[in-house]
């Protein structure tokens, strides 16, 4: 049996200082300093454990605490002052909330940047951290002793100071009075994920952050006896505002997996919550419910999980796809899993994070949309009507705006298809250092969003990101149609397949699909090459370019999600190369 922090059998809610219901609570911090000084005089934390089962540690917030403090201390001592960056690169772990939280109290900006992936390797990785050390311009970068060499071969390169964490914890630096932060000063900088653009850097204040917080607790009527159990990274704004902050500032308790230990091992994420003995708050984009329900086989032991207790299984990030989450009902009903426990939740890092949550309990409901209105194209008479089923995500959360906007600018009615804009205390008010990309996406107040979507009676249904459609002759096409509809072709996962245009020699655009291929015998993979030919012309009525890829060789940003505009970028220069075949 495990120890967890507190004892499962009997959760206690620390007394609340004005007594007064939980999500205005946070009403009462002007910091997210303050929101861990409270929390640490109780006796909740985090827990962290390895894909065994096995506790590694707990670490209760009074330790989160302490330990903070003398990070700050050690921060203040190495010269750096309130403003100052700190690039922080570490695992789901004490260290990076130490990091994290003690950057905070010293008034520093921690800025989370992602661990390496497989993808890629290393050049590519110090590549990538070194355009984000260029842009958030820290003073000095920490990261994990194990990946030492590649950081401190990018902090060179953009001339910041570099330490490991173990520099870090070896430092003894004299307690020292701590700046008085203010409630609009910035907390930390958020990178978007990067799946449209190359990542860009949101400056979060404390209000931001709070009031974001308070919105997303309340819409999920978070309860007393709720634990959170996550393997999100907590360098991606779901990880981190969802799973990490959010817990301190509810003081509510976590378990944690690394991100690694649930890409091996999946199945111990749904482990962990069948030992939770309280109610189980967890999130994962559909990708992470997509590997679970593929892993799970006949021979698992009927007792092995029990979901019953799962309260909330929140769904965002990504495009939900109703389809997978039907598979990870049809998988796990048997262990108790409730299908309204689902929680489709919309947002991005410029507004925080949360925008739009269903009402707890609702689950996952769709519209039938024609395929045509959600491209705007007039519909082709000749072929019958294709739908696809768009989830519902919800209604704003407390605090937040959001309408549809049409091309001129317009605002939309119910059911009209156009760009998602939002409005509300957590929005942010720039990108850090950067006035273009600001003044592009916020107008007197409001964040266009870059997503097209429709709202209907207050709910909110997203149908795709604006950049990522591909218009041919003035007519549109969503990838996602392209993508899943090949998917369904057999041997093909969830993310296996990328589609987007490309301009032909003799100037013209084409949608371009590129598809991972695990067939190898030649004569097969042809015969595959037009089914999916087939396939693709059925849906946008035209011929494209169709490439079988390597495996693994569609780029994923480091919160996982595929990049449609990556792809396109490695495919055209070459990086990402196709399988020769006969004409
Ligand atoms: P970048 O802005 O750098 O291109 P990104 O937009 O993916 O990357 P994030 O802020 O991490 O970066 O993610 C927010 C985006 O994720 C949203 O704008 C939207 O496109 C997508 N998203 C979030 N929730 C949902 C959802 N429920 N349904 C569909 N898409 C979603
Ligand atoms: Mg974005």
């Amino acid at each position: 049996t495990i120890r967890l922090v507190p004892e499962p059998s009997e959760p206690k809610l620390l007394p609340t200082p004005n007594a007064d219901s939980l999500p205005r609570r946070m009403a009462d911090f002007a910091t997210f300093g303050d929101a861990l000084d409270y929390a640490a005089q109780g006796e909740r934390g985090f827990n962290f454990h390895d894909p065994r089962g096995t506790l590694t540690r707990a670490y209760p917030y009074s330790d989160l605490r302490q330990d903070s403090l003398r990070v700050a201390h050690a921060l203040i001592a190495r010269g750096m002052v309130p403003g100052d960056r700190l690039a922080l690169i570490a695992e789901t772990g004490p260290d990076f909330a130490a990091l994290f939280c003690g950057a905070v109290y010293a008034g520093v900006w921690p800025v989370p940047l992602p661990l390496p992936t497989s993808f890629g390797g290393k050049e590519n990785y110090i590549e990538q951290l070194s355009v984000q050390l260029a842009s958030s311009d820290p003073k000095l970068l920490v990261g994990p002793d194990e990946i030492a060499e590649m950081t401190a071969s990018a902090a060179t390169r953009q001339g910041c100071e570099h330490a490991t964490w173990s520099d870090f914890a070896h430092t003894d630096a004299p307690a020292v009075e701590l700046p008085q932060l203010k409630t609009d000063d910035i907390c930390y900088l958020q990178y978007s994920s990067g799946s449209t653009r190359f990542p860009h850097g949101v400056a979060v204040t404390h209000s931001q952050l709070l009031a974001n917080l308070s919105a997303h607790s309340h819409a999920m009527e978070l309860e007393e006896q709720d634990r959170c159990i996550s393997w999100l990274p907590w360098y991606h704004d779901m990880g981190l505002v969802g799973c990490f902050l959010s817990l301190i500032a509810n003081q509510v308790s976590g378990d944690y997996l690394k991100t690694e230990d649930f890409a091996r091992r999946p199945l111990a994420w749904l482990d962990l919550i069948t030992r939770n003995q309280g109610t189980t708050v967890s999130y994962s984009p559909t990708f992470g419910y997509d590997i679970c329900a593929r892993r799970i086989s006949s021979q698992t032991a009927i007792d092995r999980f029990d979901l019953s207790r799962w309260r909330l299984a929140g769904n965002g990030a990504d495009m939900i796809r109703p389809d997978v989450m039907q598979s990870f009902v049809n998988a796990f009903a048997a262990f108790g899993f409730e299908a309204s426990a689902f929680l489709p939740s919309y947002g991005l890092a410029e507004a925080t994070l949360a925008v739009t949550v269903m009402p707890p309990g609702e689950g996952i409901r769709v519209e039938l949309v024609e395929e045509e209105r959600l491209s705007g194209s007039p519909r082709d008479l000749s072929r019958p009507a294709r739908y696809r089923a768009i989830v519902n995500c919800g209604k704003p959360v407390k605090d937040m705006e959001v309408v549809i906007r049409g091309e001129t600018g317009q605002t939309l009615g119910d059911h009209q298809i156009g760009k998602v804009w939002c409005r509300g205390t957590s929005v942010m008010h720039s990108y850090f250092r950067d006035p273009e990309a600001t003044a592009a996406c916020l107008v007197d107040g409001w964040l266009d969003t870059g997503d097209m979507g429709y709202m209907a009676k207050g709910y909110l249904f997203i149908v795709g990101r604006a950049k990522d459609m591909i218009i041919i002759n003035g007519k549109n096409h969503w990838p996602q149609d392209i993508e899943w509809a090949v998917e369904q072709l057999p041997g093909f996962n969830h993310g296996d397949i990328a589609a987007f245009s490309i301009e032909m020699e003799n100037g013209e655009e084409t949608p371009a699909v590129l598809v991972h291929c695990r067939v190898s015998d030649p004569a097969k993979r042809l015969e595959l090459r037009e089914q999916i030919r087939d396939k693709v012309r059925a849906i946008t009525g035209m011929n494209c370019v169709i490439e079988l890829v390597p495996p693994k060789s569609l780029p994923r940003t480091s919160s996982g999600k595929l990049s449609r505009a990556k792809a396109k970028k490695l495919y055209l220069s070459g990086e990402i190369a196709p399988f020769q075949l006969a004409a």
